[in-house]
């Protein structure tokens, strides 16, 4: 059983992978879906009959070889094989052209998608930037000011590179911490800090934030209210879902992404485990 499920999720899942079993079931989940008709009568649904364009913000952290940081990294192989999927089947757009109103954008009926990654890993430049390059698709980068040319991570010239070839940068705070858990001083301290320390870097406007962690708990109506005082004009969540129109422009939702097989990749993207049903399932084994 255990070889089974080793197959079927592409990599050993780590001791260290909190969400390990939970993704392990999501896995089977998706697979039973698949196969079973359902996720192709719900695609035939939307896209003929309710024709609906969905606008969806994919979350990702490391585009790396090894199996370290599991839950958080997709391989460059795996990432490769994704954006040619999302190439072929969706518009992938900047979050800046997603967030605009709907009917001001003009693509025929494919839904769109943005690409996102959270932290600035050195690996967004060394194995995602080539393949975004290659596909020629967007991305929005959220960077940690202060982790900045830190081991592990891209330094200024990194960015600028990828700022020459249309990369966008959002930011992540200036060291992480999760907002919720610090007193309001540090948490003004780190939203508007590090928006003026990327735009003396950038020279331009820094008009997206990700929250560090980003679930419900770990952001508050002050810490909010904070973001959009402080000029951003949108920011993200961890909490999966797509955009919806109707939210408040400080509590987007994305979809994270980390190394599976594709047909999870191609749930996750159809809208399918955000139905009702399935998102009370998710919930009740954490995978929301
Ligand atoms: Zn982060």
């Amino acid at each position: 059983m255990q070889g089974f499920m080793r197959k079927l999720c592409g990599r050993p899942v780590e001791r260290s992978d909190p969400y390990g079993q939970a993704w392990r079931l999501g896995t089977i989940v998706c697979f039973l879906l698949y196969f079973s008709g359902v996720y192709g009568i719900h695609r035939l649904f939307e896209e003929h009959i309710r024709r609906r364009q969905r606008r969806v913000v994919l979350t990702y952290h490391r585009v790396r070889d090894d199996s370290l940081d599991s839950h958080i990294s997709v391989t460059p192989k795996t990432f490769d094989r994704q954006l040619r999927y999302l190439t072929q089947r969706f518009t992938l757009t900047s979050v800046n052209a997603l967030l605009a109103p709907p009917d001001q954008v003009e693509n025929g009926r494919k839904s769109f998608v943005a690409l996102t990654f959270d932290d600035g890993y050195l690996d967004n430049f060394e194995q995602a930037f080539p393949l975004l390059k290659k596909y020629a698709v967007p991305a929005t980068i959220f960077l940690v000011s202060r982790w900045l040319g830190k081991t592990m991570f891209m330094s200024r010239h990194h960015i600028m590179e990828m700022l020459e070839h249309g990369i966008e940068f959002g930011s992540h705070t200036l060291t992480h911490p999760v907002l919720s858990s610090i007193n309001s001083d540090q948490a003004k301290d780190e939203i508007e800090g590090s928006k003026k320390d990327l735009e003396r870097m950038l020279r331009r406007a820094v008009r997206f934030f990700a929250y560090p962690k980003g679930k419900h708990q770990d952001v508050n109506p002050d810490i909010i209210r904070g973001v959009a005082a402080a000029g951003y004009e949108a920011a993200f969540m961890a909490e999966n879902g797509a955009i919806r129109g109707d939210e408040s422009p400080y509590e987007l939702k994305r979809i994270g992404i980390r190394e599976c097989p594709m047909i999870v990749f191609k749930l996750r993207l159809s809208g399918l485990l955000e139905t009702k049903p399935f998102f009370l399932i998710r919930q009740a084994f954490g995978l929301t």
